[in-house]
């Protein structure tokens, strides 16, 4: 822990979440895109790589790469091999599963330890409905290749949403169980201001209920640390997490992430888009690697809680 880089609110960083692409296959009408802007950008593996480089050296020790759909890259193997030629402690992907059959095995054998599939659904309409694409059984082979591959664990991503999804919790769950899959249960993220955004609020599920179900019926319950505090919960040899930002503080305070947007550019908060910080240009203008990990430590910096205390 010496090493690593601590925010002004004595938050350390560990964790670094890369959106290597805005481009994506599918099209979920709730996507958040991550906070990231319409525009097609990418990062070369040689740009992600001195990114990653200050990364390690400023002691973040756990590499996610996001999106839109970093499989669409056909590059995605050779970044993960890069990725792991660092040795960080845990390196991982968030997809939608989609095109995973084909890389899974690849993506193993060059270091992926492990992998988060986006799914929403098991009802093929619901899966059209909310993707706007025909992919589920893609999706659902692209599940079972990575646990052939070897990811561990592989976790399934279910965006809870109100007369969408709500009632097929218990049935994901099962299916989870039988393949040995983690389930993730996200609050769908609810923005104020955006007009478009805010349509989304009549699908806004609220976690409450079922965390206090989930209280009373698990057979042990473990807090991550330096996971936002998010809850696991032990249920019938099963595994369930939670994650719920909204309206948090406490998600704020034990936050230890740091996000970088397909444009090089610092995002030290998911729910902010105006303390952004440009690595890409000075990286293509051809600065010394300790200019740069000033610029990121600078970064850091900017991090502020989203939801302050008001106590
Ligand atoms: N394409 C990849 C995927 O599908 O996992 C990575 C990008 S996607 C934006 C990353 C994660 O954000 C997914 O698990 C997705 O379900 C989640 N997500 C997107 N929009 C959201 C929203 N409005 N609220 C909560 N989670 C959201």
């Amino acid at each position: 822990m010496n090493n690593i880089v601590k925010d002004k609110y004595q938050r350390p960083i560990i964790s670094l979440r890369i959106s290597i692409t805005n481009r994506c296959n599918v099209s979920c009408f709730y996507c958040h895109h991550d906070g990231i802007l319409p525009k097609n950008y990418e990062m070369t593996v040689d740009e992600i790589y001195k990114i990653l480089k200050i990364a390690k050296k400023v002691g973040i020790s756990k590499i996610r790469y996001s999106g839109g759909e970093p499989l669409i890259r056909d590059d995605i193997v050779e970044i993960i091999k890069k990725t792991s030629s660092l040795n960080f402690k845990d390196v991982s992907i968030t997809t939608n599963g989609t095109l995973l059959s084909k890389y899974a095995n690849d993506l193993a054998k060059h270091g992926l330890k492990r992998i988060n599939v986006s799914f929403d659904t098991l009802n093929p309409e619901t899966y059209k409905c909310i993707t706007k694409k025909d992919y589920m059984e893609d999706a659902k082979n692209g599940i079972i290749a990575a646990i052939e591959g070897g990811l561990y664990p592989v976790k399934i991503n279910m965006v809870v949403m109100k007369g969408i999804n709500d009632n097929e919790i218990d049935e994901m769950f099962e299916f989870c169980k039988k393949h040995g899959l983690v389930l993730q249960l996200i609050e769908l993220l609810k923005t104020d201001g955006c007009e478009e955004n805010e349509k989304l609020n009549k699908y806004h599920y609220d976690m409450e209920p079922l965390e206090q179900k989930f209280e009373k019926i698990a057979d042990k319950i473990k807090t991550r640390k330096f996971m936002q505090e998010r809850k696991k919960y032990y249920i019938d040899d099963g595994e369930i997490e939670l994650v719920k930002p909204m309206d948090n503080t406490e998600f704020c305070e034990n936050c230890t992430r740091l996000r970088i947007t397909p444009e090089g550019k610092i995002k030290p908060c998911l729910l902010r888009n105006d303390n952004l910080t440009d690595l890409l240009k000075p990286i293509r203008d051809g600065i010394s690697e300790e200019e740069l990990e000033k610029i990121f430590i600078e970064g850091i910096y900017k991090r502020e809680p989203y939801y302050a205390d008001e106590k």
